[in-house]
C-alpha cells in the first residue's frame, strides 16, 4: 500500500539522530525556557519515547521524530511556548500508547493533561469518510479551539508535519487528508492569523490534490526567478535609498506569490502563468517605537517614487483585521507598468502576521486592545457552538461562511464598531447586537435612511435598528441572513411557535379524550399519533391546531376501558365524514384537471377560504380536503402550505379561479415609511379616490417618526391588489407595501 523507502539506519545512528532532534528543539526553546522547565521538557521528550519506542511511521523512522518535529513547529513557527512544546511532544501517546490522562497530569499538571485530551479527542473524531460525520468532528475541533486555543494550535502543527512528510503515506490516504486540510486546517489556520503556515498547507494540498499543475507551476517559478530578482531589485533600490537617507532601521523582501495563491488568480480570472508569474509582494518591515506615524512616512516615500491605486489602499493599522492582522498594503505602479503590492508592517506586526494568536499573546500587556478583538472572536464561535442544533451538515456550513469569510465593519449608532461577514444585511446586525433585537427588527435606518430587514450591509454604514413588539420572525427571514447567530435563532423561534401553535391542539385533543373518558398518558398518545401517521404527538397536535386534522376522527377508534384502540374489524367501515369525502371527491373533475372556483356565489362546489392566507382570485391556490370542514382553499405561498403539501399529498386538489366582477374579497396591506404630513390623506386619495376601492379599515402607528399600518379593503380581483400596492408604494414617504397574510 505505501512506499516504504530503504531505509537503512543501525540502531546507533538512530539514537543519535533523535538525540540530535531533540537537542535542536531545546535550542529553540532556549530564550523561554525559565527554571524547572528544561526537566520537565526532558521528562515529557522520555515518557514519549518511551511510549513510542517500538512504533516506526510509515517511512520506517522511529515514532518519535514525529512529535519532535511537532514540538519545534510549534516553537519556531507558531511561536509558542513550554507547556505547548510538552503537549506537542505527548500528542499521540494517550491515544496510541500505554500512558494515561491521569500520569500526565500528575506528571506535569491539569493545564497540559487538559491539551492532550482535546488533540487525542480531535484525533479520534476524524476518522470518518461520510460528510456528517465530518461536520460534527469539525464541531468538536472548534469547541476543543473554544476550550483552550493551544490544542488547536498544537493541532495545526501536526497536521503541517503529516502534510510535509505526506509522501510515504499511501494514495488513499494522501487524498484524505489533504483534503481535509484544504477544508478545514488551511481556514483555521488563515483565520488564527497564521499566514505563513496556511500558505504552505495550501501548496502541500496542491501538491497531492493536482500534482500536475503544482509541478508545472514550480518549475515555471524556478524558471523565471532570476528575471524576477532583478525586477525586484529595480524596484525597490528608490526606496531603499530613500528610506536609508531618512534614517529608517528596516528590512525589505520581495516574494513571490504563493503556488496556490497564483493558480488561483489562473483559474478565476481566466488568466495564463505568464500574465500573473510575476506577481508578488514587496514587504517592508520597520523597526520602530512610533508605528503607526512611521508606516505611514515610508507609504508617502513610496509614493513619491510610484503612483498608487487609491482603490488598493488598505489601511489595517487603524481597524486591524479581526484574527489581529496589522499591516498597511498598498498598490503602486511599478516599473515598465507593472502592479506591484508593497506591505508596510513595524516588527512586531509582522511576527503577529506570521505567528497569528500565539504573537499576541506575547504582546498582550503592550497593546491591550487588539487581544480583546481576538478574545471577542473566541468568545463569538464559544457562543455560537452553545447553541444546540439539530443538524450538523447546516449548522458547519452557516458557521464556516462566518468565521472563515472576509469582514465588513459597520458602525453601532453610538459608533462602537462591530465586524460582520461580507453579505450581512441588517438583519444580521440586529441579532448580532441582541438576540431580542433581531427578532423584533423591522427595518433600520442605514446612514439615516430608512432600509429594509434585508438591505445588505456596506463597509463603514451606520445602522440604526427599528423595531416592535409586534414583529415576529418568519420562514422568509433564513433567506437574509447570513450569520450563523441568525440563523440558528430564527430557527429557535421558528420551531418554538410551531411548539406554542400545537399547545392549541394539544388541549382540543386532550379536551376530546377527556370526553371520552379515556386516558391522556403517553403511550397513549404516542399510539395515537403512530396510528394517524404522525411522526410524534407535537406532530399531531400541530395538525390540529392548523387544521389537517380533526379531533372527530378519534371516533374511528374504539373506546376499550381507559383506553383508545385501533377497532378489530378496520374493514370497510367507513365512518360519515369518509363518505362525505368521497361524495365531494366525486363532484371533482378527476385528479389531474383543475378545479374552478367561482366565487361565494358559485352552488358547483362548496369551499372556504382559509384564514390563514385569505387568498383572493388571482392568486396560486390550490384545494385542501379537510375531514371536517369540506374543501379549504389555501394560497401556494400560505405559511402552511408546505405541510399540507408534505404530509397530505392525496388530500391535495388543483384549483383556479374564473373571473367573477361581482363578488369581492376582503383582504389586506401593511405599509411603512417616515410619517410626513399628509400621508393619511394621500393614502386614502388612493384607495377611494383614484381606485375607487371599497375601504374597509385602516389603522396607522407612528412612532419616532416612522409609521406603519394596515388598511383592509375589497377587492374582485388579484390585480387590482397588485394595482394598489403598486399605486401606494410610488407615493412619498411610504418605504414598503406588502400584503397582509395572517389573519
Ligand atoms: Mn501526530
Amino acid at each position: 500500500m505505501s512506499i516504504v523507502e530503504t531505509y537503512t539506519l543501525t540502531e546507533e545512528e538512530e539514537k543519535k539522530l533523535i538525540l540530535r532532534e531533540y537537542r535542536s528543539l531545546l535550542r529553540a526553546l532556549k530564550l523561554r525556557l525559565k527554571k524547572g522547565d528544561k526537566r520537565l521538557v526532558r521528562r515529557a521528550f522520555e515518557i514519549a519515547a518511551d511510549a513510542h519506542k517500538h512504533m516506526r511511521r510509515k517511512s520506517g523512522e522511529p515514532y518519535i521524530l514525529h512529535p519532535l518535529a511537532v514540538a519545534k513547529i510549534v516553537v519556531e513557527e507558531i511561536g509558542l511556548g513550554v507547556t505547548s512544546v510538552i503537549c506537542a511532544l505527548l500528542h499521540d501517546t494517550v491515544e496510541d500508547t500505554e500512558v494515561t490522562l491521569k500520569e500526565i497530569e500528575s506528571e506535569f499538571g491539569i493545564t497540559s493533561s487538559k491539551i492532550v485530551e482535546g488533540l487525542t479527542k480531535i484525533s479520534y473524531v476524524v476518522e470518518s469518510k461520510d460528510t456528517t460525520q465530518q461536520a460534527e468532528n469539525f464541531k468538536k475541533i472548534l469547541l476543543t479551539l473554544a476550550d483552550d486555543p493551544r490544542v488547536i494550535l498544537i493541532k495545526i502543527a501536526d497536521r503541517l508535519h503529516n502534510m510535509r512528510t505526506l509522501d510515504s503515506m499511501g494514495r488513499d490516504k494522501q487524498l484524505k487528508i489533504a483534503s481535509e486540510t484544504s477544508f478545514l486546517y488551511a481556514p483555521l489556520a488563515s483565520r488564527l492569523g497564521l499566514y505563513e503556515i496556511k500558505s504552505e498547507l495550501e501548496d502541500l494540498t496542491m501538491k497531492y490534490t493536482e500534482n500536475d499543475v503544482f509541478e508545472e507551476i514550480t518549475q515555471k517559478l524556478q524558471d523565471t526567478k532570476r528575471e524576477r530578482t532583478r525586477y525586484i531589485n529595480e524596484f525597490i533600490k528608490p526606496i531603499k535609498e530613500e528610506l536609508e537617507q531618512n534614517n529608517f532601521s528596516f528590512e525589505i523582501v520581495g516574494r513571490p506569490k504563493s503556488i496556490h495563491s497564483i493558480w488561483n488568480k489562473i483559474k478565476t480570472k481566466h488568466v495564463t502563468f505568464e500574465e500573473v508569474y510575476d506577481l508578488f509582494a514587496i514587504r517592508i518591515i520597520l523597526k520602530t517605537q512610533t508605528e503607526k506615524e512611521d508606516c505611514w512616512k515610508v507609504f508617502s516615500i513610496i509614493t513619491n517614487h510610484y503612483q498608487h491605486s487609491i482603490e488598493r489602499l488598505r489601511d489595517w493599522i487603524s481597524a486591524p483585521k479581526s484574527n489581529g492582522y496589522e499591516a498597511l498594503h498598498t498598490t503602486v505602479m511599478g516599473p515598465s507598468g507593472k502592479w506591484v503590492e508593497v506591505q508596510i508592517r513595524t516588527e512586531r506586526m509582522n511576527e503577529i502576521a506570521e505567528k497569528g494568536l500565539a504573537a499576541h499573546w506575547k504582546y498582550k500587556d503592550g497593546n491591550a486592545g487588539q487581544e480583546s478583538k481576538l478574545d471577542d472572536w473566541l468568545k463569538h464561535i464559544r457562543e455560537l457552538l452553545q447553541k444546540p442544533e439539530s443538524n450538523a451538515m447546516d449548522f458547519i456550513q452557516d458557521l464556516k461562511r462566518d468565521i472563515f469569510n472576509e469582514e465588513i465593519y459597520v458602525y453601532t449608532p453610538e459608533g462602537d464598531m462591530r465586524l460582520l461577514p461580507i453579505g450581512a444585511t441588517a438583519l444580521d446586525f440586529a441579532f448580532d447586537i441582541h438576540s431580542e433585537l433581531g427578532k423584533s427588527c423591522i427595518g433600520a435606518k442605514v446612514n439615516y435612511k430608512l432600509v429594509s430587514i434585508s438591505y445588505e450591509l456596506k463597509n463603514a454604514d451606520q445602522i440604526e435598528i427599528i423595531s416592535s413588539k409586534k414583529q415576529k420572525p418568519t420562514e422568509d427571514w433564513l433567506k437574509f441572513v447570513v450569520t450563523a447567530k441568525a440563523k440558528s435563532r430564527i430557527k429557535y423561534y421558528l420551531k418554538e411557535e410551531k411548539r406554542i401553535k400545537a399547545q392549541d391542539g394539544k388541549e382540543a385533543l386532550y379536551r376530546k379524550l377527556e370526553h371520552l373518558k379515556v386516558t391522556t398518558s403517553t403511550t397513549q398518545l404516542q399510539e395515537l399519533a403512530a396510528y394517524f401517521k404522525y411522526p410524534s404527538p407535537l406532530d399531531l397536535y400541530y395538525a390540529i391546531a392548523i387544521g389537517a386534522f380533526d379531533v372527530k376522527d378519534l371516533s374511528k377508534l374504539v373506546v376499550h376501558g381507559d383506553k383508545l384502540i385501533a377497532p378489530i374489524e378496520e374493514v370497510k367501515k367507513e365512518s360519515h365524514k369518509e363518505v362525505i369525502h368521497e361524495d365531494l371527491s366525486k363532484s371533482m373533475p378527476a385528479k389531474g384537471y383543475e378545479l374552478i372556483l367561482f366565487g361565494e356565489s358559485s352552488d358547483k362546489i362548496q369551499y372556504k377560504l382559509a384564514n390563514c392566507c385569505q387568498p383572493i382570485p388571482g392568486d396560486d391556490v390550490f384545494g385542501f380536503v379537510t375531514s371536517g370542514e369540506g374543501l379549504k382553499i389555501h394560497r401556494t405561498s400560505c405559511p402552511n402550505a408546505a405541510t399540507l403539501l408534505a404530509n397530505y399529498g392525496h388530500r391535495v386538489v388543483k384549483a383556479k379561479w374564473a373571473k367573477n366582477k361581482e363578488i369581492s374579497f376582503l383582504t389586506g396591506v401593511k405599509i411603512n415609511g417616515l410619517d410626513d404630513v399628509g400621508i393619511i390623506q394621500k393614502i386614502t386619495n388612493v384607495v377611494s379616490g383614484e381606485l375607487k376601492m371599497n375601504m374597509r379599515s385602516m389603522s396607522i402607528d407612528s412612532n419616532d417618526g416612522l409609521f406603519e399600518g394596515t388598511i383592509m379593503v375589497f377587492v374582485n380581483h388579484k390585480e387590482e391588489l397588485n394595482e394598489l400596492c403598486f399605486r401606494l408604494e410610488k407615493l412619498q414617504g411610504i418605504h414598503k407595501v406588502i400584503r397582509l397574510d395572517m389573519e
